[in-house]
């Protein structure tokens, strides 16, 4: 067993208590992984509005911390919690200017509302007596904290020689904003390539100034460092590629149980499979579509957004449920950018009773979804990861995706799922007839993909091992005194 380390552990999203996205999921994962390995994890996350209202098993410290910024001490409460199920710290930094707001992000002040964060979370450290033998910032919102890490950081006799890990879970939202943040977060520093005129780019700033970076698939790794996927930034990754890694997500396999879920009316495993069948019928019934067991029943649950390759989504659905690969059904979960709401809102109206679009965030629908559908959507344009093909597999539905990221480092073509590369309708329907075509022709087959994915194991487990593995390396680094990034 290696030596046990402690970890600070910075995060905008962490769940249950804030989610928008797989970052929230892996917040919520990967520090109790990482406390079954033995280390010391503590985990810090803004304080939004559900926890300033008063979140069951939270308690607020008598604690103020001083926080240093370009516009003086500015004061922040502590609130203390753990992980549900584990003993696992939480702290949340209250600031309730900044962070007691009706959203998460969205807000013209939003860099300077998580540059306070990333300093207030490195002020809390030496407030609890507890210095970290590293620590682990995810995506542009905590990257302030490796950029002062790396900068003030080493002339603070409290901080000097403590390295960082910093984790890419999405290069499309890069924080950027201008360089008045310096002074804000008393920061001396030179302006990169990457960044215009007065600008800053947090995300940039993460992996030029971390010790070690990391992102959350090995494929995703290889495309970010090229001109298509690099969103800008491909220059520097290539510039940082031998400190860059690519450690595959896992999935909780505990919460996301298909035996066990208390979201799903009607449980099912391996042995008993032929029961998923009555879920599947319920959740026909719940969008309002004929409770036909011989159609294939397809699903999508995503943000949406543009990542999501929803551009080459529309007339594939059109073409499906016009009959061209025989009859199916088709339900959506999501919200997210009008235009694509609008798209399925009109696509739903138009094949009434064959597709049901639910344009919301409904946590107790997604389960039953990935539950009762025969097959799953995801042909993102990138994924850096993705969580839901591998939710899906779990719960028994198929997932028909683009190899691309995480996708392409967890879907094997019929042996769990189907796989395309083109970014074209064209290409993602070829995919789909294949999976329709197995599904109506061949059962025996169609019930060997959906096992082998029940079995496929994406454990936290082994994502941890590969975590503390860069830990021990960026310390090491930083113990043999090599500079970072520069
Ligand atoms: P991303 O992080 O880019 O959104 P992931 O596939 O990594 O994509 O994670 C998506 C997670 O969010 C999954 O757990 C998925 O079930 C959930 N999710 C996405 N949209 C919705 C929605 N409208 N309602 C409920 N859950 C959703």
């Amino acid at each position: 067993m290696a030596e046990p380390l402690k970890i600070l552990f910075l995060s905008a999203e962490v769940a249950p208590f804030a989610k928008t996205g797989g970052l929230g999921d892996i917040g919520g994962s990967l520090p109790q992984a990482l406390a079954a390995l033995g280390h010391d994890v503590r985990v810090v996350m803004p304080a939004y509005k559900n926890i300033e209202a008063g979140y069951p098993g939270v308690e607020a410290l008598p604690l103020q911390l001083q926080v240093p910024t370009g516009d003086g001490l500015i004061p922040a409460g502590v609130f203390e919690g753990v992980l549900p199920g584990s003993d696992v710290p939480i702290y949340f930094i209250g600031q309730w200017h900044l962070f007691n707001r009706d959203n998460y992000y969205g807000y013209w002040d939003d860099a300077y509302r998580f540059a306070f964060f990333s300093r207030a979370a490195l002020a809390l450290a030496p407030a609890l007596d507890w210095r970290p033998d590293v620590v682990h910032a995810h995506d542009w919102h905590t990257a302030p904290a490796v950029t002062w890490l790396a900068t003030a950081g080493q002339a603070n006799s409290f901080y000097r020689g403590v390295p960082s890990l910093f984790t890419i879970h999405n290069l499309a939202h890069q924080g950027k904003t201008n360089w008045h943040i310096f002074h804000y977060l008393g920061i001396v520093t030179h302006g990169l390539t990457e960044e215009h005129y007065d600008e800053v780019n947090f995300m940039a700033r993460g992996i030029y100034h971390a010790t070690l970076v990391n992102t959350v698939s090995p494929t995703y790794a290889r495309e970010i460092q090229t001109y298509q996927g690099g969103a800008g930034l491909d220059g520097l990754l290539r510039h940082r590629q031998y400190d860059l890694h690519g450690i595959l997500n896992g999935l909780d396999y505990d919460a996301w149980n298909p035996a066990t879920d208390p979201r799903l009316e009607h449980h099912f495993d391996l042995e008993t499979l032929d029961e998923r069948l009555a879920g599947r019928r319920a959740l026909q019934a719940y969008a309002g579509l004929p409770q036909r067991d011989d159609v294939p029943l397809l699903a999508m649950v995503s943000r949406l957004d543009w990542q999501k390759g929803l551009d080459i989504m529309g007339h594939m659905v059109h073409l499906l449920l016009n009959g061209a690969a025989g009859d199916a059904q088709f339900i959506v979960l999501g919200t997210g950018e009008p235009h694509y709401e609008g798209m399925f809102a009109h696509l739903a109206s138009y094949h009434r009773d064959k597709m049901t679009a639910f344009l919301a965030y409904n946590a107790g629908l997604a389960p039953r979804i990935y539950a009762g559908s025969d097959i799953f959507l995801m042909p993102s344009l990138f994924e850096p990861c993705g969580l839901g093909q591998m939710i899906a597999m779990r719960y028994g539905s198929v997932p028909v995706v683009r190899a691309t990221g995480g996708l392409a480092d967890t879907v094997q073509e019929g042996i769990t799922g189907y796989t395309f590369y083109d970014y074209s309708a064209e290409a993602f329907w070829q995919a789909l007839q294949r999976a329709i075509y197995i599904f109506n022709a061949d059962k025996a087959s169609w019930r060997q993909i959906q096992r082998n994915g029940m079995l496929a194991n994406f454990s936290w487990e082994r994502s941890a091992l590969g975590y503390q593995q860069l830990f021990e390396w960026a310390i090491a680094r930083m113990q043999g005194g090599a500079a970072s990034g520069e």
